[in-house]
């Protein structure tokens, strides 16, 4: 499962035919210049390509029905180098469906007090342009994001680049598929929602599957394939017996091995691109899917526990966004309350994220303790340091709520040898205190994306993209 993706953005410019063809001319070859630049940076995750000049309500309106029906365009972006009379626009903005950033810059840093006269000032007036066509999409209720500053400065470059992850994530929001192999956890209420919401407002497909459907991909998986994951396995991680015989060790491994290689099988043919399982649920398994789960979580696949699919689709959606860097499935565990150290344990039964790692991952054998099944092998190992964000989707009822916490993860000191799972520490803001209470009378979940890759403000650009009530708590 890659989070890979071919897309590109179109770049268009604003202005009018009233300054003449030559003032025209200069525009485009200016939009070159700057689309260059822009593509050479470094920083932008997606090329951008220079469109015909908007100087007319038709022209743009061919341009927006364009993007809308081309798939590789994920959204636009637009300048206004000159001014661009706004009532041009309107058409063309209504019916576009795919992201907008204005890039609120100027081809020219600085005023050329020696020279300047009345055609330069016609030529370069993005200040007036930009309040004219700022008017319509706020009139228009357009949700689009409003980069300032200077086109040749990295952090700018770097804002417009976090925006196309985010445009990017949004297209992709409508293909993501859920598979849930069971139902939701006995009695629990935050992984409950409103699935044909969930696909109006998010474009998610979420779909139910009985184990057995899944039981009978894992029996047709060959020794032959098991060997060849476990010899992948032997290069990726260190191998940890512990208690166990080196033979009932790999017994169960072996086990895991199968698992993975039987839910990428049924995923990848069937659509899927995220999935759930339930502990609960397991007829015919012999394990939870531990290891398996998170070998794949490490490919790009969204999961959460206990049938949460809703956090299965935003771990999805949050891989995507992040290129899969640093950003995963989570669980609120256990308070650090001694003062002065107050810190969240973050884990989960067996099932933490291997691109959080810090440290090369142990592959170990141990009981659940919940359940009524073998001894799941898992990964272990000790979370990264970081500033993030971690974010949790909730139904209300009337409407779907996301609550985002920025976070700062730190590496843990103290060893935990008879902590069997993976662990990952963070303290929230604005602080212990504060920041807990509002998680919990927001109703956030325990159920979690935490992402060290990504920042508030590209969440929230997606939560406005699909009309979505979002809580921040920074
Ligand atoms: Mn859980």
């Amino acid at each position: 499962m890659t989070t890979a993706i071919e897309k590109q953005f179109w770049f268009v410019v604003g202005s009018q035919h009233l300054y003449g063809e030559e003032a025209l001319a200069e525009v485009k070859a200016n939009a070159q210049k700057m689309t260059d630049a822009l593509n050479q940076s470094g920083l932008l995750p997606y090329p951008l390509v220079l469109q015909d000049l908007a100087v007319s309500a038709d022209k743009i309106t061919s341009i927006m029905k364009e993007v809308n029906y081309r798939d590789e365009v994920a959204g636009i972006i637009t300048w206004m180098h000159t001014f661009s009379p706004a009532k041009m626009w309107i058409r063309g903005t209504k019916m576009l469906q795919k992201p907008l950033l204005h890039l609120a810059t100027q081809y020219n840093e600085s005023i050329p007090w020696a020279t300047i006269d009345m055609d330069f000032m016609n030529l370069n007036q993005a200040a007036h342009g930009d309040r004219e066509y700022g008017f319509i999409n706020a009139r228009l209720n357009k949700q689009n994001k409003v980069v300032v500053g200077y086109w040749e400065r990295p952090e700018v470059q770097q804002q417009i680049a976090d925006w196309m992850d985010v445009a990017v994530a949004y297209n992709e929001s409508f293909g993501i598929k859920v598979a849930r192999f069971g139902d939701n956890m006995r009695n629990v209420g935050v992984t409950e929602g409103d699935k044909v919401e969930a696909q109006i407002q998010f474009g998610w497909t979420v779909d139910y599957y009985g184990i057995g459907d899944l039981v009978e991909y894992v029996n047709a998986v060959t020794e032959p394939e098991i060997d060849q994951l476990m010899a992948e396995y032997a290069e990726l991680y260190e191998f940890d017996y512990g208690s166990n015989s080196q033979e009932s060790w790999e017994a169960s491994v072996r086990v895991q091995a199968g698992y993975e290689i039987a839910i990428k099988r049924f995923l990848d043919e069937k659509g899927y691109s995220a999935f759930t399982s339930n502990f609960e649920d397991l007829h015919g398994m012999k394990q939870l899917p531990g290891l398996a789960v998170q070998r794949l979580m490490a490919q790009g696949y969204g999961f959460a526990g206990e049938g949460d699919w809703k956090t299965a689709a935003l771990d999805r959606l949050m891989k995507i966004m992040s290129h899969n860097q640093n950003t995963g499935f989570m669980e609120d565990y256990t308070y650090e309350m001694a003062a002065g150290q107050e810190a969240i344990l973050q884990s989960h039964m067996l099932e933490v994220d291997p691109s959080l790692a810090s440290s090369k991952p142990k592959v170990v054998v141990s009981p659940l303790g919940i359940g009524d099944r073998e001894d799941p092998a898992r990964l272990v190992f000790d979370g990264k340091a970081g500033d993030g964000v971690v974010v949790s989707m909730m139904d209300h009822g009337t409407h779907y709520k996301l609550l985002i916490n920025e976070v700062t993860a730190f590496e843990p000191t103290e060893p935990a040898p008879h902590l069997p799972v993976a662990r990952v520490l963070w303290t929230v803001k604005p602080n212990f205190q504060d920041g807990i209470k509002a998680w919990i009378e927001n109703g956030g979940g325990h159920h979690t994306v935490v992402s060290l890759n990504l920042t508030t403000d590209q969440i929230v650009s997606y939560a406005k993209l699909v009309n979505l009530e979002y809580v921040v708590i920074k």
